[in-house]
């Protein structure tokens, strides 16, 4: 078998956010009591599913949560709107908080610029919890663009004041051409960049990795923005770029012929699974 290179992205795996929001969820399912995660803690399904194995239980909405039931509400990583605290006391649902504080963040900035009267404009993934959060941050009012074509569409006067910020796992330069082709439209433009440090770090550590080798395989879950994001800017690289869950998904034909293959993974990737991968290859 000849010789393959592995290389590993610097800043690959938990952030301090996820790793935070797992450090908090561990320390709630040691309470005792009921716990209820409200969404996927972080959008990898190994990380939830080893919280479901100790006994918490996942809900899409409150409303699925017994009547009269006690316990601890588990807020996600990627936050959630205002109403759902209020939701949450009112059931008398004790709330852990485990937003992520760039993500939190992000939420003032929304409810700051719609307060002051601005069109909110946030730069993320339609459908994605921190992005529905941030909606509800602005006051309901935000409007969501994923591309140009999304920013086009919006339509204001000139003299309209508005604000632009970005879902934090977003990539850089996404997020300033969307900006710049804003400026055209509004004379009253303010800006907060709201991309998490973390996000900055893994995109140019994999970009700068995936230059160097043949093939790149990229850790994390298929719902897991930040790892998307990832695989996408490895691949507007034009090294063959594969985005995998897990180990299982590893199809062993993309190794032949390869000299280094470059390793990177997600935000919410946890390290038990970035270990299989290397393993697999280190055995080969
Ligand atoms: S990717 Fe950034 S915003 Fe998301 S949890 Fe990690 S540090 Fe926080």
């Amino acid at each position: 078998m000849p010789y393959m290179d592995i290389l590993i992205a610097e800043h690959s795996g938990f952030c301090e956010g996820v790793e935070r929001a797992y450090r908090i969820a561990l320390e709630q399912t040691r309470e005792g009591r009921p716990v209820f995660m409200l969404g996927n803690l972080v959008h990898n399904a190994q990380v939830v599913e080893k919280f479901k194995n100790s006994g918490v239980k996942v809900v899409k909405e409150i409303s699925e949560i017994p009547s009269g039931a006690q316990g601890t509400l588990l807020i996600s990583a990627h936050g959630v709107a205002p109403q759902v605290y209020e939701e949450a006391r009112t059931r008398g649902l004790a709330v852990v908080d485990t937003s992520c504080p760039w993500v939190k963040k992000a939420q003032k900035i929304a409810k700051e610029l719609a307060d002051e009267g601005r069109v909110v404009v946030i730069v993320g993934d339609k459908g994605h919890p921190e992005v529905k959060a941030l909606v509800g941050w602005s006051g309901g009012k935000g409007q969501v663009v994923e591309n140009l074509a999304d920013l086009q569409k919006l339509s204001f006067p000139p003299s309209e004041k508005v604000g632009i910020l970005a879902q934090t796992t977003q990539a850089e330069e996404h997020f300033k051409r969307l900006t710049d082709e804003l400026k055209k439209k509004t004379k009253d433009l303010k800006v907060f960049n709201t991309i998490c440090g973390a996000t900055s770090k893994r995109q140019k550590a994999a970009v700068d990795l995936a230059k160097k080798v043949d093939l790149m395989l990229v850790i994390g879950d298929k719902l897991s923005a930040n790892t998307k994001r990832l695989a996408e800017l490895c691949d507007q690289t034009g090294t063959e770029t594969h985005q995998i869950q897990t180990v299982k998904e590893l199809d062993q034909g993309w190794l032949k012929g390869k000299k280094k293959v470059g390793i990177t993974a997600g935000a919410s990737t946890p390290e038990w699974v970035i270990e299989e991968v290397i393993t697999l290859l280190r055995a080969r």
